[in-house]
């Protein structure tokens, strides 16, 4: 057991921890590793909120850090890794040496000079043993599969997960956010993310969780009064393009980018095609070229997917097909990870097969189709040399005029109000534990992990008195 304390070096703290138990002592309450990490409320800060604890609650051959940040214009995890090196490599020691890692890495691409030199300063300072990955700038360079394969040379079983190969990713803002629950007992209340696209230029923003996402743009001066906007990158991120809807998105766990945008732009127009259009245009317009095979990542690491299989059977959907031949024509469309790179880049014909095959896995999951999953898929030959530059897919994104534009400050925001949602994770809401008219103050738990499933926390991000608690989630006015 140890007390957290700065009178001790790092590398006296990870040696007692490893050595001890784990048991830390955080303002003066004593819990381990995994119950200081499920005590914070921490999930994966930049994809679906995968629950941290549960994540970490194992041993690893290898630890990597995602700092990829390979959807285009989003300027979070950068940000992070230049302002809060430090954190982050303390961070990766004490996760490393919780998983009994044999290899810390942290992999981001090459061209992010500044902050591979903070990295690098932070690492020396430290005395870390931790390795910069440098991978090149292809998308999807932050598909956690994908930086899994480039770092160990290993295959992440057919819709499988990183320990399966010996290895457990976390992304760069989960990694400080542990580092500050360890040693701070800070909880999770607060995100920092970037606005982009339509705004005067590129802006990082510090707000507590729950701040309303019109209340962050308006920070960042956007350019236009009637925009659509993209939460998270321009390749998997929501678009939300009507007005009451963007009044009603927060901030949440996951929230690391805004992307604003004019209504007409591309990729807005783009997100509104019905999928019996997609599929109509499938049947009419596919030329079975097969480069959304070609150029599919999941496909080069050795899964089972050929989406251009999908799309030439689409016209079967409706004629008598056995389960067996509905799994043998469709049952690739299950391994899809909705990287889009399939329609928003590799198509000639400007299909969209992602969509299709987000289609077609509803319908095995209907049927009640379990489509057998290869244990041991091995990357094929051309893995290396099938990888789609990040210039070249924001140039066919429509997305030029904003490349190249960076972040160079930060505000912090101090909304009046903030409505906190129960559920920012995977899994099951958490469960209110607090009244109506109770005063909260920030990192008070709100909201209590469901422990029937997988689920998280719920902390109040601000000092006020709550007005409202729904099924969706609590609203707390500062006093
Ligand atoms: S890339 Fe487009 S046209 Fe070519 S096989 Fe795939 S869906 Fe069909
Ligand atoms: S979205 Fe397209 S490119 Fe991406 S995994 Fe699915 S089929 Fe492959």
């Amino acid at each position: 057991m140890i007390e957290k304390g700065c009178h001790l070096g790092i590398l006296s703290l990870i040696k007692k921890w490893y050595y001890h138990g784990e048991s830390v002592i955080c303002k003066g309450v004593t819990m381990n590793f995994i119950e200081a990490i499920k005590e914070a409320g921490i999930v994966g800060a930049g994809g679906a909120g995968f629950p941290t604890h549960i994540k970490l609650n194992t041993k690893a051959e290898y630890f990597i850090v995602n700092a990829a940040e390979c959807e285009p214009l989003i300027e979070t995890d950068k940000y992070l890794c230049r302002i809060f090196a430090d954190e982050l490599i303390k961070g990766v020691m004490m996760i490393s040496a919780h998983l009994e890692a044999k290899k810390a890495v942290i992999a981001l691409k090459g061209k992010y000079k500044a902050e591979i030199t903070a990295l690098k300063e932070a690492i020396a300072k430290n005395g870390a043993d931790i390795e910069i990955f440098e991978l090149r700038t292809f998308y999807p360079a932050g598909d956690e599969q994908i930086i899994v394969q480039q770092v160990t040379g290993r295959s992440v079983p057919e819709r499988g997960i990183p320990i399966e190969v010996g290895a457990v990713v976390d992304n760069v803002g989960t990694v400080i956010g542990i580092y500050e629950a360890l040693t701070k007992g800070k909880k999770t209340t607060e995100k920092y993310l970037s606005v982009v696209g339509e705004v005067k230029e590129p802006i990082m923003l510090k707000v507590p969780i729950g701040t309303s996402i019109r209340e962050c743009i308006q920070s960042a001066n956007p350019t236009i009064s009637d925009y659509a906007i993209i939460l998270g990158g321009p390749m998997m991120g929501r678009v939300v393009a009507e007005n009451d809807l963007i009044d009603a998105q927060i901030v949440t766990k996951t929230t690391g980018n805004i992307i604003v945008l004019p209504k007409d732009h591309y990729l807005i127009r783009r997100s509104k095609v019905s999928i019996d259009r997609i599929k109509h245009q499938a049947r009419s317009a596919c030329i079975q070229c097969r480069m959304c095979t070609d150029l599919c990542p999941r496909y080069q690491i050795g899964h089972r997917i050929k989406p251009h299989l999908v799309m030439r059977n689409v016209w079967r959907e409706h004629t008598e097909l056995s389960t067996e031949e509905f799994e043998k024509s469709f049952g690739d469309a299950a391994n899809c990870c909705d990287c889009g790179l399939c329609e928003m880049f590799s198509c000639p014909m400007g299909l969209s097969p992602r969509k299709v095959n987000g289609y077609m896995k509803g319908k095995l999951r209907e049927k009640g189709i379990n489509v057998e999953k290869n244990p041991n898929p091995v990357a094929r030959g051309t893995v290396d040399i099938s990888k789609v530059p990040t210039d070249r897919l924001i140039a066919r994104l429509n997305l030029g005029q904003y490349n190249g534009l960076h972040a160079h400050s930060c505000i912090t925001l101090h909304p009046q109000e903030v409505f906190i949602p129960l559920s920012q994770h995977i899994g099951k809401p958490a469960k209110a534990v607090k009244n109506i008219g109770d005063n909260v103050t920030i990192g008070d738990v709100i909201a209590a992990a469901d422990d029937s499933g997988l689920s998280a926390n719920i902390h109040a991000s601000v000092h006020g008195i709550i007005k409202d608690i729904t099924p969706l989630g609590i609203r707390i006015s500062v006093n």
